[in-house]
């Protein structure tokens, strides 16, 4: 039988594709991609020849049981997304687990990741972190989901997108208090890669001065709530503090 490749690809800046990513890409019977017309255009970038076929969140589960077809008969498959690396908060999960349930080689590369790249250039904690993907789209989820994180002492990490930067920050204020320290990394690895910090009210400042600061892709990182002094208090304790908190200035 094949086997599944699982191959990042730039988010950005195309000299960050490694080089057994190409090989891989090259040397494989087919990619399968989120968006053909979109990976048609970094395939022709770089060169490479290849069928490519769509695999997507909308097909995915209708999909992944031809894909495991072509594997067992010995064909080698890769599978990439728009940007970065495939599965983190983007289409693949479904095709890995079924793969693996079917005894399937799967061999994922490393490469390129935006939340990686943000957390390593931000200046935050990373010896503990929690990625959180994209928050929810509507705001009263949203808000909901940030509360349930209000005590997280690691290191917390979001993807957003530009449409709602804005409203993303006003939660961000609203739930944390405006002091938290935060960075917002930017359109990382492109021209205009930016890494804006600060406390949250501060980074919203800035964002809302600068319509510029509201395009592009990014990543948001928040400090963790401060754990040393509070991990002794009584978690009802706890509960009436930040109940308090809220209502403080
Ligand atoms: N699979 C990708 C990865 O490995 O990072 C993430 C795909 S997700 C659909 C797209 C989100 O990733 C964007 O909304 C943004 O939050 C983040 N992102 C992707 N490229 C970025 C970049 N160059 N700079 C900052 N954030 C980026």
């Amino acid at each position: 039988t094949g086997t599944l490749y699982i191959v990042p690809t730039p988010i950005g800046n195309l000299g960050d594709m490694t080089e057994r990513a190409l090989n891989v890409l090259r040397h494989c019977q087919a990619i399968a991609a989120e968006d053909t017309r979109h990976s048609g255009q970094l395939m022709q970038h770089l060169g490479i020849k290849q069928e490519l076929f769509a695999l997507h969140e909308h097909n995915e589960r209708q999909k992944a049981g031809q894909v495991i077809e072509r594997l067992q008969r010995g064909d080698n498959i890769a599978l990439i997304s728009d940007a970065g690396t495939p599965l983190i908060s983007d289409p693949g999960y479904v095709l890995v687990q079924q793969c693996r349930a079917a005894g399937i080689t799967v061999t994922a590369l490393p490469g390129a990741c935006a939340f990686v790249t943000a957390l390593s250039g931000a200046g935050l904690p990373t010896d503990r972190f929690c990625f959180e993907g994209f928050l929810p789209a509507k705001p009263q989820q949203r808000r909901k989901a940030l509360q349930a994180l209000v005590n997280e002492t690691r290191t917390l990490v979001f993807y957003e997108s530009p449409h709602r930067i804005v409203d993303t920050l006003a939660d961000l204020a609203t739930e944390f208090g405006g002091e938290r320290t935060m960075v917002m990394a930017r359109e990382l690895t492109k021209q205009f890669e930016t890494y804006l910090s600060g406390t949250i009210t501060e980074v919203q400042q800035q964002v809302l001065a600068d319509s510029n600061q509201q395009r592009g892709e990014m990543v948001l990182m928040i400090s963790g709530a401060e754990a040393a002094a509070e991990a002794d208090v009584n978690p009802a304790a706890m509960k009436t503090l930040n109940l308090l908190r809220k209502e403080l200035p």
